[in-house]
């Protein structure tokens, strides 16, 4: 274990994040997912399964670990960006009912207002081409009406939470105050990773495949959105909200992008 230097400017946010996370704990609610945006209000966002592009974070990180996969010969079998999202929107009402969307965000200040979708447009990552994250939203946008959540306000988080929980969450935002964090929950993220990809049935492609496909978008968005941010990780350990039920550790700093 390497202990990371903490400075007093880091002591002093650790606290912040740590009366934050304590305050504004929600219990976990698996019916939807969200973006990690720490414009989320609570209404917006409800406890919802958070990773940055909500299920479109899940849906880029299918199709990049399958295109991977293909590159390396281990899938034949291709979906589309349109095929994979309609298939992907099929299996997760099966997961959290018929009912259920997925959910798709922008702001009020530009036509993509989400940082993981933007990004991944802009052709970032190594296993997803800017083609594929466009055609994606635009097959999601259409299958959903064009319905999307509107956040507003400008980007302010003071950090990123990493939160290792089946139970419980963090709101992302108190709107009293304008403090903000940008939210991933890491444990819920694999777990659905490992339940959806054996829906979905791709041969060749497993849930690890997966996994390694969506920590690796999730960093390289942390890194261009929150780059020289810190992250602090997050465990809930118990369901009451005592502070020595609770532990929060600094996991380091969030690279800056290359220049
Ligand atoms: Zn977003």
């Amino acid at each position: 274990m390497t202990e990371v230097p903490m400075n007093p400017d880091v002591i002093e946010l650790q606290e912040r994040a740590k009366h934050f996370a304590l305050n504004h704990r929600v219990e976990a609610n698996n019916s939807g997912s969200v973006c990690g945006d720490g414009r989320f209000t609570h209404q917006q966002s409800m406890g919802f399964l958070r990773a940055f592009g909500g299920d479109e974070g899940f849906e880029a990180a299918i199709l990049g670990a399958q295109n991977r996969a293909i590159n390396e010969g281990k899938v034949i079998k291709k979906f589309t960006p349109e095929e994979l999202d309609k298939i992907y929107a099929e299996k997760i009402k099966v997961m959290r009912g018929e009912e259920s969307e997925t959910s798709v965000h922008t702001d009020e200040h530009n036509q993509i207002g989400c940082g993981f979708m933007r990004l991944a447009m802009e052709g970032i990552h190594n296993h997803l081409t800017a083609d594929d994250a466009s055609r994606l939203h635009q097959a999601a946008l259409a299958r959903l009406n064009g319905k999307q959540t509107v956040l507003n306000g400008e980007h302010e988080e003071l950090a990123v939470l990493y939160v290792q929980s089946d139970k419980y969450s963090v709101d992302s935002r108190d709107e009293s105050t304008g403090e903000m964090f940008f939210v991933v929950d890491l444990q819920r993220s694999k777990q659905l990773i490992e339940q959806i990809v054996p829906l979905i049935g791709i041969e060749g492609l497993t849930a690890d495949d997966v996994w390694r496909e969506f920590v690796s978008q999730m960093q390289k968005t942390a890194q261009q959105l929150a780059g020289g941010k810190e992250i602090f990780e997050l465990n809930y350990n118990d369901n009451s909200q005592a502070e020595e039920n609770f532990n929060i550790k600094l996991l380091g700093q969030v690279p800056m992008p290359a220049v």
